[in-house]
């Protein structure tokens, strides 16, 4: 029956850990795969994280299921989070918040959610580039997507004139795509007077904006800060939808806590909606996973855990932050001619080197350095120990 099945490619990202995995070479860094990793390379676990692990097992919790749209207590306090203590959104109980399998399980409900019940132009916009996954949820809901402008190759930095012209063609209705922060995989993200410019010509061509918020926290190290983006889209009127994930800013990659939020302008239209988006989800998975979504949540209710919590993603940031200015002093001192200026310009876990895929071939070659192909790396992979040796490659490669 399946006999008619062709092989489908590897994922890009995971291909290149495996390749690392084999590579018996002491010196072999990893900068290919998008988790953050302590001045040592090992993986983190958040002491307030930790901490919120010890408060569930002391309270002895049972396994039953969640509610189809997640635990209520998680729910309200990341939409919290997200749009902010006072927020009109929240206030008139105008949002429509569910639990969700991370960032990626989040999107995939919300852009099947569109597919079904979107009434204007069903077609996305993305930023070019993105993350390679949303090209693929597009795709396995034929959802068609085109592109508008977003990075600018010559400057290394976000192309606004570029973005401003392409969005003002995009066909009335339609759906754009955005990153709230820390753009994935360029690290550049709009000014706040920037977002002002967008929010403006969203506003005018009636756009629905559809923000994925991977990496709050990750960007600066302040929440508030990083979710500034969503929040005046709110402000300026936009019914925005969200996408959230804790998968960074708490380090709960597999624990798969995240959220959809839908704005729908007054808590009647939020309740209806909420009954659709529930019976999608209950087609779906029926409900979603407790463990992660207790441990935000008894993170984020809990003053104590809350400030612990606010300084570990602060701590995460800073090192990235760190390394970033490390790595672009290794290269620079070592003669290169280049500007290597966007390093430290560009913020998040990526750094859009600018290597071109042939310097990043030479780089994993003769260096043992693996980064995916566009020239990405993870900032997180740099650590004290071996940027050194990775600014030494690339500024062996690019000059
Ligand atoms: N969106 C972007 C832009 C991302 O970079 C990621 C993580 N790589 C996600 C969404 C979702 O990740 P997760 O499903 O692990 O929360």
């Amino acid at each position: 029956w399946w006999g008619h099945i062709q092989m489908g490619p590897p994922d890009a990202i995971l291909g290149i850990t495996e390749a690392f995995k084999k590579d018996t070479d002491p010196k072999k860094a990893n900068l290919g795969v998008g988790a953050y990793r302590d001045d040592d390379g090992k993986p983190y676990i958040l002491p307030s994280v930790r901490k919120a692990e010890q408060i569930l097992f002391n309270a002895a919790l049972n396994h039953e299921y969640a509610p189809i749209s997640g635990d209520p207590e998680y729910t309200a306090a990341v939409a919290k989070l997200a749009f902010g203590e006072n927020s009109k959104v929240l206030e008139e109980k105008s949002n429509c918040t569910v639990q969700t399998l991370s960032g990626t399980g989040a999107l995939r409900l919300g852009l099947e959610f569109v597919m079904k019940h979107y009434a204007k132009n069903k077609e996305i916009w993305l930023p070019n580039p993105t993350w390679g996954n949303h090209h693929q949820i597009c795709n396995m809901i034929n959802l068609p997507f085109k592109k508008y402008r977003y990075f600018d190759p010559k400057t290394n930095g976000f192309d606004i004139e570029g973005a401003k012209a392409d969005i003002c063609k995009i066909p009335e209705g339609s759906i754009i795509l955005l990153h709230a922060c820390a753009h994935n995989p360029t690290g550049v993200d709009p000014s706040m007077d920037q977002w002002r410019q967008l929010s403006e010509i969203i506003q005018f061509k009636k756009l629905l904006p559809f923000f994925d918020m991977a990496y709050q926290g990750f960007a600066t190290g302040n929440v508030d800060g990083d979710a500034a983006a969503v929040r005046l889209f709110v402000e300026d009127g936009h019914q925005v939808v969200l996408c959230q994930s804790f998968a960074k800013n708490m380090g709960l990659y597999g624990e798969r806590a995240g959220a959809l939020t839908l704005c729908c302008g007054t808590a009647e239209a939020a309740a209806k909606t909420m009954s659709q988006v529930k019976i999608m989800i209950r087609t779906m998975y029926s409900n979603p996973p407790l463990y992660g979504a207790r441990l935000v949540k008894t993170i984020l209710t809990n003053d104590e855990l809350r400030s612990q919590w606010l300084c570990d993603v602060k701590l995460m940031a800073n090192r990235i932050i760190t390394m970033r200015q490390k790595l672009r002093e290794g290269i620079e001192s070592a003669g290169n001619k280049h500007s290597w200026r966007h390093i430290t310009d560009q913020i998040g876990m990526f750094c859009y080197t600018g290597l071109k895929p042939e310097q990043v071939e030479r780089l994993t070659k003769e260096f043992h350095v693996y980064l995916t192909k566009d020239g990405r790396i993870s900032v997180a992979g740099v650590t004290s120990k071996n940027v050194a040796h990775i600014a030494a490659g690339i500024h062996k490669v690019s000059s």
